[in-house]
């Protein structure tokens, strides 16, 4: 094992501190990473808080990673010393079941090893994420990145950038078709960016009316600002698809009742473990609308979103901070004051 600096939380409440961790050597198939940079998720709020139930101790967060390759085993077959590298929210799966095989990891049937909080299926130790100096992942879940510009801006790709890709892309976004964005975070306003890059009129549904003028910036071409949710069902818009990224309870009825007929609306946003959305049946079935859920995206759709933002100059816009800037950052991401994803510059370890 080799050891590697990080930060993370020994305990439930308790603030970031500095550790040291263990990563495995690098097997045949394995590459290791030095960690360049790392976004933070809100799901990363979420897990170190305990929300969603399961969370172990102590926890690394950090699935946005960003990485140039020190090493390689003997099978990392494309890899190379020196390239660049992503990985996002999974590190391994059993690779030979259906979902596996169709390139849906997310949905393994034996079981997705994520990026912290699961089992190392070869050290049995929990793997722990990218608030670190240094990764080992196998080759499977390595995403190339054919470009090195603005690396820090690519990292919320491969978590946020995926999450919001893979359901436009599934639900049929692109020119003709009114996408509307609910919460401009960091996965509304990559969702803005990658929607409009496919071709669609993009609506941003928010509570914060300081964010209009950047959601026309990033794209947009309409911004409703609401209070509640009969401006939402007053507004006397229409859309195809509605990603709604809000990481907290809210109306979801009033966000249906503004699909066209046959629009879905996908939930990517998950509040805490508690939280229950009341559904009005009708409001679903008079127009023939779907509600549907999204769960990231598998590696190949995950290299498949990085290569359409270095084709399409497609970042997300960041505030870089550095270690031991945690704390504070994550008490902002709270309080919905971040412009829109905070990643951290790793070489401040
Ligand atoms: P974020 O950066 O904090 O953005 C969330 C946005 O939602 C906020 O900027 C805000 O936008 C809006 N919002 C926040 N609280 C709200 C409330 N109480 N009512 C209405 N709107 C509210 O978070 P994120 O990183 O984008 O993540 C969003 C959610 O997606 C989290 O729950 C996260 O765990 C989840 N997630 C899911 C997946 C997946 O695979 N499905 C992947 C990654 C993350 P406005 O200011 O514009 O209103
Ligand atoms: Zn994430």
């Amino acid at each position: 094992m080799l050891t590697a600096k990080a930060y993370g939380v020994e305990k439930q409440g308790s603030n970031f501190k500095p550790m040291n961790i263990e990563r495995r050597e690098v097997l045949d198939n394995d590459v290791m990473i030095d960690i360049l940079y790392c976004g933070i998720c809100h799901s990363d709020v979420h897990q170190v808080r305990n929300d969603w139930g399961g969370s172990s101790y102590p926890i690394v967060p950090g699935h946005e990673i960003v990485g140039k390759i020190t090493n390689v085993g003997r099978n990392a077959g494309e890899f190379k010393i020196g390239d660049y590298v992503g990985v996002g929210c999974m590190v391994d799966s059993c690779g030979k079941c259906q979902a596996c095989s169709e390139g849906f990891e997310q949905q393994c049937e034996k079981e997705t090893v994520w990026t912290y909080n699961s089992v190392d299926p070869h050290t049995k130790s929990m793997t722990l994420g990218g608030y670190s100096d240094k990764i080992t992942v196998d080759k499977r879940f390595v995403i190339r990145i054919d470009s090195d510009d603005n690396l820090a801006g690519m990292a919320p790709i491969l978590c946020a950038g995926v999450t919001t890709y893979s359901p436009l892309k599934k639900f049929g976004a692109g020119p003709g078709k009114h996408v509307a964005v609910a919460g401009l975070g960091g996965l509304g306003h990559m969702a803005v960016k990658l929607a409009k890059a496919m071709g669609s009129d993009v609506t941003v549904f928010t509570t914060s009316p300081e964010k209009a003028n950047d959601a026309k910036k990033l794209g947009a071409d309409k911004v409703l600002v609401y209070k509640n949710k009969d401006d939402i069902r007053k507004s006397g818009l229409s859309f195809n698809i509605i990603i709604d990224t809000i990481p907290a309870d809210h109306d979801i009825n009033a966000l249906i009742s503004t699909l066209k007929p046959n629009g879905a609306v996908v939930l990517v946003g998950l509040p805490e473990r508690s939280t229950r959305y009341s559904l009005s049946p009708s409001i679903l079935m008079d127009s023939n609308r779907s509600l549907a859920g999204s769960n990231i995206g598998g590696i190949p759709e995950t290299q498949e979103v990085v290569d359409f933002c270095v084709k399409h100059n497609i970042r997300s816009e960041i505030e870089l901070i550095k270690f031991p800037y945690l704390d504070e950052a994550y008490k902002r991401i709270m309080k919905n004051d971040v412009r829109y994803r905070f990643v951290i510059d790793n070489s401040s370890l």
